[in-house]
C-alpha cells in the first residue's frame, strides 16, 4: 500500500458490508462465488450479471454507496470482482456504458456505468466508446416502477450521436439490471446505428 492510500484509509476507514472487517468493502470470505447469471432480451442477445441481489443482499447496499456516495476506492473492489469473473469476450467487442443524462451527470460528477466500462476495458484489453450513446431525455428514477412503467419512462431516452457508426459487436455495461427496460432501449438505438450483436453486462441482477 502506498503512503497516500495508507493516509486515506486512516482518515476515511471503511468496513466490509457484511462482517465489518476494516479495510475491505466486501471481503472475500463474505462474498459468494461468482455464478454468472444470464437473462435473454428482445433487442439484445443476452445480459450477464455477476451476482444476483437475492443471493448477495449486501451488494445492493454497496452499489447504492457506489452510486450516491461515491468513494474512489470502491472501484478497486469492482476491479477485483470483474477480474475474478474471468469473463470471455470475442475479439471484436467494444464496451459501451449506459449513459446518464447530462443533468444527472453534473449533479453526481461521474457515471458509474462508465467507470465499470473503463475497468472492463483495462482488464480485457478491448476499447470502450463512452461519448456516442447519449441520454437525451431526463427520465424519472425507475425504482419502484413496474416493467411497463419503466418501458414507457425510458422510451426515446437515448440517441447515438456523432459521425461514427455504432460498433458491430457491443457489450453494454451498467451496474444493475432490473427489468431490462433500459438495456432494451439502448440496444434498439445501437441496432439502428449499425450494431449487429449486442450483449449486456452488469454487476447485479436485482
Ligand atoms: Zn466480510
Amino acid at each position: 500500500m502506498d503512503v497516500v492510500n495508507f493516509l486515506k484509509d486512516c482518515l476515511f476507514p471503511f468496513f466490509c458490508v457484511s462482517c465489518g472487517r476494516e479495510g475491505e468493502w466486501w471481503c472475500k470470505d463474505c462474498r459468494k462465488e461468482i455464478k454468472l447469471f444470464e437473462v435473454k432480451g428482445t433487442s439484445f442477445q443476452k445480459a450477464t450479471a455477476l451476482f444476483s441481489y437475492s443471493d448477495n443482499p449486501p451488494l445492493e447496499k454497496l452499489i447504492r454507496e457506489f452510486k450516491y456516495n461515491y468513494v474512489q476506492n470502491i472501484s478497486d473492489l469492482w476491479k477485483e470482482i470483474l477480474s475474478e469473473a474471468r469473463l470471455v469476450f470475442s475479439s471484436d467487442i467494444v464496451f459501451v456504458p449506459v449513459p446518464l443524462h447530462e443533468k444527472r451527470l453534473r449533479a453526481r460528477g461521474f457515471n458509474q456505468a462508465e467507470i465499470l466500462s473503463r475497468i472492463l476495458s483495462d482488464i480485457y484489453h478491448r476499447p470502450q466508446i463512452g461519448n456516442n450513446l447519449c441520454r437525451t431525455k431526463a427520465t424519472l428514477q425507475q425504482a419502484g416502477m413496474t416493467r411497463e412503467e419503466r418501458l414507457k419512462n425510458i422510451l426515446g431516452a437515448f440517441a447515438w450521436v456523432g459521425d461514427l457508426k455504432a460498433p458491430k459487436h457491443v457489450v453494454l455495461v451498467d451496474d444493475v439490471f432490473t427489468t431490462g427496460a433500459t438495456m432494451e432501449e439502448c440496444a434498439k438505438v445501437l441496432r439502428h446505428h449499425g450494431a449487429e450483436h449486442i450483449e449486456a453486462l452488469v454487476l447485479a441482477h436485482g
